[in-house]
């Protein structure tokens, strides 16, 4: 039987609540599955700021995160594990936890930051968490067993964002997890690290247990991904703004790419590519809420029934609009504007051009007085802050033309500053002002996403 992979985020290995709802979810499971956490919530960002303490020379601050992260983990272990199993957790979690005094114990760290020790000291999170979690699950009568995920995940040494050899990974992994799964065992790896193949621990970058178990995922052809959380699944749109929201159960992984963006709670995009190669669907699910149906994302959805998939939107855009008239249509116009993007680390996101002009919208103001100065050079600027992006998200949106002005009209009176059409036409794009967000969701919202039948959930 083909396994899968459970992958349980920050808040679903938060506390002892916490742990019960994942223990009871891999224990109804009767496929093999495979366990992946991340570091207990709020953890990374503690090692985080350790790392920083720790090159500041600061010993009193590096002494009190150290404590924190101590009794965290002492006071959940005293929680989720039997007495029994503490025995063997505890000696475990304190050479963890030595290693990471040794590592950030100033002022031998005043050559900080060396990104192998950082990464050294972010995966400590992953490497607690994932013990405790073992002890937990095994505390409840599960043959939970510990595999390192420094043994398994082979990296190259791009410490903070490592990139993963996926061959080596999947040797080493299929080898540890097959063991495991023939004696009947539930694997449980710390997400987020690995190492290279000299054995150098490394980290995928923030956020990368999600990765981690997308990899993983592949390199067992797994079934599925579940990927448990604390939200139901990906909505239809944001319910701060649209209190009808309603959850989407299928999304294409393209779909599910350009509503990353949006910072809507489903994977990075870059996270789900291992899956989506090997055409495994992975499940955003709410750990708080394990018979929802959550939402799947896969190659193929089944085909839908609404118009649309989904409404995402962001406030805080800035849109540059940039006229040249003389320079425009020159060949290389566009290079040297967006070399001065380049050169000032600054993303965009939406783009628009007409002959003599190019509207650009960003998120990232950081650059934003530098940027137009050198853009000034060769081109009269405007600038709008207080904008914000619409898109409207759905693989219909290429079948029917007609959808197109049904959205226009639906909008009604409300000024469209900028708009943007794929020519995949899987997204459309609409860029407003702030203040009329709010409405223009509303809109759309209303014409386009009835609410689901009752029983449909
Ligand atoms: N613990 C890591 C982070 O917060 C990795 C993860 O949770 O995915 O970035
Ligand atoms: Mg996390």
């Amino acid at each position: 039987m083909a396994p899968v992979v459970l992958k349980f985020g920050g808040t679903s290995v938060g506390d002892a609540a916490a742990i019960g709802r994942l223990a009871d979810i891999v224990a109804r499971e009767v496929r093999p599955r495979l366990v992946v956490v991340s570091a207990l919530s709020g953890v990374t960002d503690l090692l985080v700021t350790l790392g920083e303490l720790a090159s500041a020379g600061d010993a009193a601050g590096v002494g009190r995160v150290l404590e924190r992260l101590r009794s965290r983990h002492a006071t959940l272990a005293a929680e989720a594990v039997t007495e029994r199993e503490r025995a063997t957790l505890t000696p475990t979690l304190d050479a963890t936890l030595d290693e990471l005094h040794t590592l950030t114990r100033p002022p031998d760290t005043r050559v900080w930051p060396s990104p192998r020790d950082r990464d050294a000291v972010h995966a400590c999170g992953e490497q607690l968490s994932s013990r405790l979690i073992t002890a937990a699950l095994r505390s409840r009568h599960i043959d939970a067993i510990w595999i390192d995920a420094t043994d398994v995940l082979v990296t190259d040494d791009t410490h903070g964002r490592a990139h993963p050899d996926v061959d080596a990974t999947t040797a080493a992994l299929t080898g540890a997890v097959s063991r495991v799964f023939d004696g009947g065992g539930v694997p449980v790896i710390g997400g987020y690290i690995g190492a290279t193949p000299d054995g150098v621990t490394t980290t995928l970058g923030r956020g990368g247990s999600d990765y981690s178990a997308s990899l993983f995922g592949a390199a067992l052809g797994a079934a599925e991904i579940q990927i448990w959380t604390d939200v139901d699944g990906m909505l239809t749109a944001d319910p701060r703004i649209v209190p009808t929201a309603h959850l989407v159960p299928h999304l294409s992984f393209a779909e599910a790419a350009e509503l990353a963006y949006f910072g809507a709670k489903v994977l990075h995009p870059s996270s789900v590519q291992p899956a989506v190669r090997a055409g495994i669907p992975v499940r955003i699910l709410n750990a708080a809420n394990p018979d929802g149906v959550g939402t799947t994302i896969s190659a193929s959805p089944p085909p839908r029934v609404e118009a649309m998939t989904a409404l995402a939107s962001k406030r805080g855009v800035t849109v540059i609009e940039i006229t040249s008239a003389r320079m425009l249509m020159a060949h290389g116009f566009l290079q040297r504007l967006f070399a001065v993007f380049d050169r000032l680390e600054t993303a965009v996101n939406v783009v628009t051009t007409s002959e003599v002009n190019v509207s650009v919208t960003v998120d990232d103001t950081d650059r934003l007085d530098a940027l137009v100065a050198e853009l000034r050079r060769f081109a009269e600027v405007v600038v709008e802050p207080q904008m914000a992006l619409l898109c409207v998200v759905g693989e219909n949106l290429h079948e029917d033309a007609r959808l197109f002005g049904q959205i226009v009209t639906a909008l009604g009176a409300i000024p469209v500053r900028m708009v943007s059409q794929s020519a995949s036409r899987r997204t459309v794009t609409f860029v407003l002002r702030e203040s009329d967000l709010p409405q223009a969701l509303a809109g759309l919202h209303d014409r386009f996403f009835p609410p689901p039948p009752k029983d449909a959930r």
